[in-house]
């Protein structure tokens, strides 16, 4: 059986390093935020070449965190796109404020800058694209139509650890960048985490006191907060996995190579790596016509996929009150219908992505094929 995610692999080799590293924190009992927590902010703030990182509980948390710190609240209105995890549009809600949706750039998967501007009125607060499969969006025309009508930039950036644009790290282009310690993202923990990283100092400040009960010192509660700190166990786990994060997003591009150059001639669609950056493979999503019996054909071969994300967000019944209808979104729709995730982690090895590869060649069907099966 090849696994979708294997987090075994991972755990397997750096066993002693990380029980050493979770041994120290029985010892200080540092067990929420603490030192562990303080230099995995530095660390990875560093990494993603920002002055300061807010060590959280989730992505949403983090999320949620940089909204509150934009000013978002009821009344307002935060521009994203509906082809993501529901987590980006929950977060707008905690807030109060509106998601407003915007479609994809069906090449790309990420938020289109040329549909952004026509979704602004004079109640956007926020623009936050999604950095999906790990993949930048084109960030330059977004923060130029950001700046020009004073809107916050925050990355949502909990599928791209390491991403570059243009030279630049996700999450250090907006003015926040959202990250997710979610065990099978690029960088996880042992358990939940997530950061905000940013170069604001006012908004550092602000995050740093919502996500401990809005206490400026212990007892001094200025503002109304929440319980989102971050475990030292999982500072101490993600100090070790961090210096690991480089030397897997290469095996991760490598094996996205791999199935790049065996599926070439297969009649799926294949990811686009897009001129402007980096891309970090949290997921490698292919395109298919009859995704059920591809996926259904992979799992027989004993192949496990995932589909990211079946639905579009405006879709979802717990999303019906935004009052999208279906056509809303054409590339987001067809894409949560096409979309097909592949077994991608760093340990794949080159005879997993040939048995994968092979069984996509042999089972996906040309997309004429499929039109004529229908009508
Ligand atoms: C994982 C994820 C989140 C949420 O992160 P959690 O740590 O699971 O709360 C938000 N946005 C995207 C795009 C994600 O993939």
């Amino acid at each position: 059986m090849i696994p979708f995610v294997d987090l075994k692999a991972q755990h397997a080799a750096l066993r002693e390093e990380l029980l050493s590293a979770i041994g120290g924190v029985l010892q200080s009992c540092e067990f929420t935020l603490g030192r562990e927590v303080a230099a995995f902010e530095a660390s990875f703030a560093e990494y993603c070449g920002t002055r300061h990182g807010v060590g959280v509980n989730s992505g949403t948390s983090a999320l949620h965190l940089a909204l509150l710190a934009a000013g978002a609240g009821p009344g307002d209105e935060v521009v994203t796109v509906p082809f993501t995890f529901m987590a980006t549009a929950s977060a707008i809600q905690y807030t109060g404020a509106t998601p407003v949706f915007v479609d994809i750039d069906p090449r790309s998967f990420t938020m289109d800058p040329a549909a952004v501007e026509a979704a602004i009125t004079p109640r956007t607060k926020v623009l936050l694209p999604v950095h999906l499969f790990g993949q930048t969006a084109d960030m330059d025309p977004l923060m130029e139509i950001a700046r020009r009508h004073g809107l916050v930039v925050i990355e949502d950036a909990a599928q791209a650890h390491g991403a570059l644009y243009k030279g630049r790290r996700a999450g250090s282009i907006g003015d926040m960048g959202c990250f997710s310690f979610y065990p099978g993202k690029n960088l996880g923990a042992c358990g939940e985490g997530g950061m905000v990283v940013s170069n604001h100092p006012e908004a550092v400040q602000r995050m740093r006191m919502l996500r401990d009960w809005g206490a400026e010192r212990k007892y001094h509660h200025v503002l109304k907060g929440y319980n989102y700190r971050l475990e030292g166990i999982q500072g101490a786990v993600l100090n070790v996995k961090l210096r690991y994060l480089e030397a897997w997003t290469e095996a991760r591009r490598a094996a996205a190579a791999r199935y790049d150059r065996l599926l070439a001639q297969a009649d799926v669609g294949l990811p686009e790596a897009m001129a402007w950056g980096r891309h970090v493979y949290h997921v490698y999503a292919v395109r298919c016509a009859e995704r059920a019996a591809l996926q259904q054909g992979l799992a027989e071969a004993g192949i496990q996929t995932g589909i990211h994300y079946p639905f579009p967000i405006h879709l979802l019944q717990a999303f019906a009150d935004l009052g999208y209808p279906a056509g809303s979104f054409p590339h987001a729709e067809q894409a949560a219908r096409e979309v097909l995730s592949l077994p991608m982690f760093p340990e794949l090895t080159e005879a997993q992505s040939a048995e994968v590869a092979e069984a996509v060649r042999r089972l996906a069907v040309p997309a004429q094929a499929s039109l004529a099966s229908v009508t």
